[in-house]
């Protein structure tokens, strides 16, 4: 058998060893030839906040860059986040595709399915631990991705017509450090300020959370073809941007509500 390119303990080492404000568990195992893989989920430690934010990557075991985003999102925590969000996070949900740098798991299935809640149909290993963790309908969905043909950003948007864009908003303030595609068609949609607006509907993971009714679903595609470092920079600093500007656009929306209401009052 081949050896693996990468070592996925590496990952759940570090995590289980790294000083955050979150705690981590292993929700369950894959097990392909000889090796066991944990699969890991990061929690707060304290909850009760006011906004549910699941965030999962490494679906594509070839788009190892988002592992490492997301780690160095982790390691450089902003703890007023806490104040916000409870954190939902699958750090690697693919690790045989992670350490042998393929698309796919061992038995060569695609991971971004959206059986999981279609319980008869569930066969892929990896998705059977992740469904019964998935939180139920949270505020935002983030799924980090990676695309080896692109040098510039995108991501995908699933968010009722009718509310502001946060993709947009996110990639716009980044661009000196992580300029996005402004407009094209990329794999037959159409991209436009960076952001490819409600995707057909493909059974991906993403298109399930949408079906499900989770407000917004994004997918963030980090440009392989640049330099690395920058890779990681700029993706830290849009999913800061997405928090940042999701929570801005809640709290605005609540005092325009506010308003509306006192000026019922007082009218
Ligand atoms: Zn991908």
């Amino acid at each position: 058998m081949r050896k693996p390119t990468r070592d996925y303990m590496k990952i759940v080492n570090a995590y289980l060893n790294m000083n955050m404000p979150f705690q981590v568990s292993i929700i369950g195992f894959v097990q392909y030839y000889d090796t066991i893989y944990p699969i890991l989920k990061l929690e707060n430690c304290i909850k009760g906040r006011k906004f549910d934010i699941t965030m999962q990557t490494g679906v594509h075991g070839d788009e190892a860059i988002g592992v490492r985003v997301v780690m160095n999102f982790l390691k450089d925590f902003k703890t007023k986040w806490l104040n916000y969000y409870n954190f939902t996070i699958f750090p690697c949900v693919n690790p045989y595709g992670y350490s042998f740098n393929v698309r796919k798991n061992g038995n060569k299935q695609i991971i971004s399915r959206f059986e999981f809640w279609n319980n008869k149909n569930i066969d892929v290993p990896e998705l059977q631990i992740l469904g019964k963790h998935y939180p139920e309908r949270p505020d935002i969905f983030i799924d980090v991705h990676g695309d080896t043909g692109k040098s510039k950003w995108y991501m995908y948007e699933r968010r009722p017509i009718n509310k502001e864009s946060i993709a947009k908003l996110s990639l716009k303030e980044n661009k000196k450090i992580a300029p996005f595609i402004q407009n094209a068609t990329i794999y037959r949609e159409i991209c436009e300020d960076g952001v490819i607006v409600n995707p057909e509907h493909d059974k991906s993971i993403d298109d399930g959370m949408e079906f499900l009714g989770v407000p917004y679903v994004m997918v963030l595609e980090i440009p392989i073809k640049m330099d690395a470092r920058l890779q990681i920079e700029g993706g830290v600093k849009i999913l800061n941007s997405i928090l940042k500007n999701h929570l801005k656009i809640m709290l605005e929306s609540k005092f325009n509500l506010f308003k509306k209401k006192e000026e019922k009052v007082n009218g």
